[in-house]
This record gives structure tokens, C-alpha cells and sequence, in this order.
């Protein structure tokens, strides 16, 4: 008989694929299954699927293995937001000090290279087009349907991680039917839809390459993120309906058309065919899940199972990822004590993971509104001086959250009291865009060997 350790995955999206890595580097070997077929059998291409920004969070895990720069290859560094007034105005926001991005990445793509990378390594054994239907996380019973034959298979894992995404079958099946766990889906009044804006004839971009595009509109907003072959991945955020603008509204081509030329006049010309295109991808809702507890008997849940969130810090696929590197480590701390490890990694990232759903949430009206606010692009200024003035003392919050891997609950209490104090600051010396520089840091030195650093 083999002494080999073994965990099953259910779910070999994102973070399942990423943690069969992991758990095969720890010497189990894995077995995997996924409802979907082999992702590395479909000819993907870029902009046929949503785009992700990946953060420091997502490339920690990833150069943990030392798979980052397999992943760089495929992504596209954005610098910055480049803001899209209605007037046709253009503003760029960097997004942190020079040299600091996030990348542009097609899920599609980036699945299937980490299953290329799983696939490859030999105590990894990839399963496809099988459904789980069934889990009891005391037994570490579960259920598998073949989606080709409608065969049902009945096995058994003595460690099983279920990263099967939001709507969860693992939880659903094992986790809600236990006494007192904690359950909530809350649907926001937005929806989604994604628009592929081609490339140039030449096959360059119609945009900035190196930058997250929006058009913000107050309600509502347009996002775009680059493609490597010229095109974007344009989504639209809108409330489904009960609102001056909203999908209910957009029910034929002459609307769709109407609304563009109307509140994207920009983006209008260089898409004049925008209508034709509407229906070529679906719209979508976008919902918040919280539960607990994540783990139970011999099963856990990570990633969207655990803690799906709405995409506007994104921060979903690397927050998935960083359950990874939290897991990993509570591993190099207790070895396979797993009922110490599970109890570990739930009770510390059940309050940064509901920190970054707050923080998701918050961020939203800053993406749709709040960047074309001129306190708001005050506070942004001040917080770059104050960045490079105390540099050891001083991290804007989109830095903690996406270039640091700051707890994300300190990250949301901080960033706040910090902005609030900057608020502070421009109310009580009435500041604006027109006070000089060197004016600006005399203040904020003050103020701040006051206020903040005692
Ligand atoms: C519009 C949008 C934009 C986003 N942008 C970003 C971003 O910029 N940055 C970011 O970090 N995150 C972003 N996200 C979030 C990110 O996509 C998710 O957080 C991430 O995909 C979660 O990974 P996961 O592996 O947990 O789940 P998933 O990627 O959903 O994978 C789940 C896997 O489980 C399989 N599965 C499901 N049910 C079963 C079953 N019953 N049996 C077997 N297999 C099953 C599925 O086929 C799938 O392969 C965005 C999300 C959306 C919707």
C-alpha cells in the first residue's frame, strides 16, 4: 500500500488549478475535477472572455511557485485609469509610484496556463466535464455526475478543497445543511455587460495601451481593459432597471445606439457598429456571498466558494489566491495538522476576506463617480505627496490593497482614517488644484506632525 498523502479539488478554475500546484509542491497527490471541459483543449482568445487585473497579492502566490513570469507573459501592465469625461476630456490617475501596475489578464488564458502548469506535473491528475452533486464534509463523501454520459460515481477524500466558485456545490451540498452555519447572497442592483472594442486595422489599440480606461457617469460606468491583440475588453456597469439609465432600458439596436452617442460619445466613434455587437455577450447580475464557518470535517472552502465578491477593486481572483499563500503557510507552520491549519486559516481571513468585500463595494462609487469629483482628486494629489514625503510612514489605500499584501482589514480601517484626515486637511485650509506645490507639502508637514504621527 502507498503512503502518498492525497486531496481531491473540486473546481479547477482559478484558485482550484493554483492550489493543485501547491499541494502537489507539499507532496500530495491531487486529483481535481470540474464540471467545465479541458480549458487547454479550446482555442481561447484574448477579449473573448472577462478580463482580470492581477495585484501584488495574485503575483505573490503565483512567484511562490515560480510561476509568476509564465503568467507576466500573458499580461499587460496598466499604469494607470485613464478618466473619460463626457465633454471627450482626458485625465490619467496613476494608479501608485512609478513602475507600479496592475496587469491585465484574460481569465480564459490564465486558467488554462495554470492548468498547462498543473497538467504537467505528475501527481496532478486533471478531471473535466464531471459535475459534483453531492458532499458530506464529516465522511468526505461526494458525488460526481459525468456531464457526457450521465453516469454518477460515489467517492471519498480524506482532504477536500472546494473551489467551485460562487454558487458552490460543495457548500451548498456539504456546508448549508450544518447546524449553525452562517449564509448570505445579496445581489447588487447592477449588472454587466462586456463590448469587445477591436484593434486598429494595423492592429494596434484604439487606446492607451498601458491603462485601465473609464468613463465614469455618476450611476453608471465603462471600463476598459487592453487585449495583446489591440482590442479591449470593454465592460458596462449599469443598474438592471428603476433608474434614468439602466439595462431594462436598452431593449433594441436604436437604443443601445441612442445610449452611446448620448453618454459615450467618445468611445461611439471609434465603435460606430456598438449596436450590432450588444447581444454578443450576455448580461450578467453580480452578487456578494458571506459565510462561515469555511471549513469543516474534512473539507474546506476557498477562493469565490468562501467569499465571492462584486469585481470593482479587483480583488477576487487574488484574494482567491492569497487564501493560497495563507493556507500554504499555516502548511509550513503545522505540516498536515489539518484540523489546526483549517481552524487557522478560517478564523484569519473570514475578517480580511469580509474587509475586502466592504472595501469591493466601497470602491465602486469611487470608480463610477468619485474619480471626477474635484475633492476627490484633491484627496488623490495629496495622498501621491504624501507618499513620496513620508514613504516609510505613508501608503494611499489602493496601495495597500493592491500593491501590498496588507491584511485587508487594516487596509480598510487605515485607508479610511487616512482619507478622512486628508479631508480634513483640504477643508481646513480651503485647498485646490491652483495651491502650489511647495505650499502644499509646508501643510501637510504641519498638519500631519499633528495629526497623524503625534
Ligand atoms: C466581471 C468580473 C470582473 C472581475 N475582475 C476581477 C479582477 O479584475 N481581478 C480579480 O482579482 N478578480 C476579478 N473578478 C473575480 C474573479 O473572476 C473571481 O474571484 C475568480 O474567478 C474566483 O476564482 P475561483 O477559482 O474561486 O472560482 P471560479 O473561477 O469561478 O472557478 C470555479 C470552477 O469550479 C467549477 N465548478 C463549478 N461548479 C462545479 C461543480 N458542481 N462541480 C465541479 N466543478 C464545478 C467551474 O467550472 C470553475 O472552473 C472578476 C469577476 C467578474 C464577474
Amino acid at each position: 500500500m502507498s503512503n502518498q498523502k492525497t486531496a481531491t479539488i473540486i473546481g479547477s478554475g482559478l484558485v482550484g488549478s493554483l492550489w493543485a500546484v501547491y499541494l502537489a509542491k507539499a507532496g500530495y497527490k491531487v486529483t481535481t475535477y470540474d464540471r467545465r471541459s479541458d480549458l487547454r483543449n479550446v482555442a481561447l482568445s484574448a477579449g473573448k472572455s472577462i478580463n482580470l487585473a492581477t495585484s501584488f497579492r495574485g503575483w505573490k502566490a503565483l512567484d511562490e511557485l515560480g510561476i509568476g513570469d509564465a503568467i507576466r507573459e500573458i499580461a499587460i501592465p496598466m499604469y494607470s485609469r485613464t478618466i473619460h469625461a463626457l465633454d471627450g476630456k482626458i485625465s490619467t490617475l496613476p494608479y501608485g509610484k512609478e513602475n507600479q501596475a496592475i496587469y491585465s489578464v484574460s481569465r480564459g488564458e490564465i486558467n488554462a496556463k495554470l492548468l498547462e502548469i498543473a497538467g504537467q506535473i505528475e501527481n496532478v491528475n486533471l478531471n473535466f466535464d464531471v459535475d459534483c452533486v453531492f458532499a458530506d464534509t464529516k465522511s468526505g463523501k461526494f458525488k460526481l455526475k459525468n456531464n457526457k454520459t450521465g453516469e454518477e460515481s460515489e467517492h471519498t477524500s480524506e482532504l477536500l478543497f472546494a473551489t467551485d466558485g460562487a454558487f458552490s456545490a460543495v457548500r451548498y451540498h456539504g456546508f448549508q445543511k450544518l447546524d449553525r452555519f452562517s449564509y448570505s447572497q445579496n445581489y447588487i442592483e447592477d449588472g454587466y455587460r462586456e463590448i469587445l472594442l477591436p484593434a486598429n486595422e494595423d492592429g494596434t489599440h484604439k487606446l492607451e495601451k498601458n491603462s485601465l480606461h473609464i468613463w465614469p457617469r455618476g450611476r453608471f460606468m465603462l471600463i476598459a481593459l487592453p487585449n495583446f491583440d489591440g482590442s479591449f475588453t470593454c465592460t458596462l456597469f449599469m443598474p438592471f432597471d428603476n433608474h434614468e439609465y439602466c439595462f431594462n432600458k436598452l431593449t433594441d439596436r436604436d437604443k443601445v445606439e441612442e445610449f452611446f452617442k448620448e453618454v459615450f460619445p467618445d468611445f461611439y466613434d471609434m465603435m460606430p457598429n456598438v449596436a450590432n455587437r450588444w447581444e454578443e455577450h450576455p448580461l450578467s447580475a453580480l452578487a456578494l456571498i458571506r459565510c462561515y464557518p469555511w471549513t469543516n470535517g474534512k473539507m474546506a472552502l476557498m477562493g469565490d466558494a468562501a467569499h465571492a465578491t462584486v469585481p470593482f477593486y479587483g480583488q477576487g481572483m487574488n484574494c482567491g489566491f492569497e487564501d493560497c499563500t495563507v493556507m500554504w503557510e499555516l502548511m509550513q507552520e503545522h505540516g498536515d495538522n489539518w484540523p489546526v491549519i483549517f481552524k487557522e486559516y478560517e478564523q484569519s481571513r473570514k475578517p480580511n476576506c469580509d474587509a475586502m468585500q466592504d472595501l469591493s463595494l466601497q470602491n465602486y462609487t469611487v470608480m463610477r463617480d468619485k474619480v471626477t469629483d474635484p475633492t476627490f482628486k484633491m484627496i488623490h494629489k495629496i495622498e501621491h505627496r504624501m507618499a513620496n514625503l513620508f514613504p516609510d510612514n505613508y501608503i494611499p489605500l489602493y496601495s495597500m490593497v493592491s500593491f501590498s499584501n496588507t491584511e485587508y482589514k487594516h487596509a480598510l480601517k487605515y485607508g479610511n482614517e487616512q482619507q478622512e484626515a486628508i479631508l480634513n486637511l483640504i477643508e481646513k485650509y480651503n485647498l485646490n488644484d491652483e495651491t502650489p506645490f511647495d505650499t502644499l507639502d509646508e501643510l501637510i508637514f504641519q498638519y500631519f506632525k499633528e495629526a497623524v504621527m503625534g
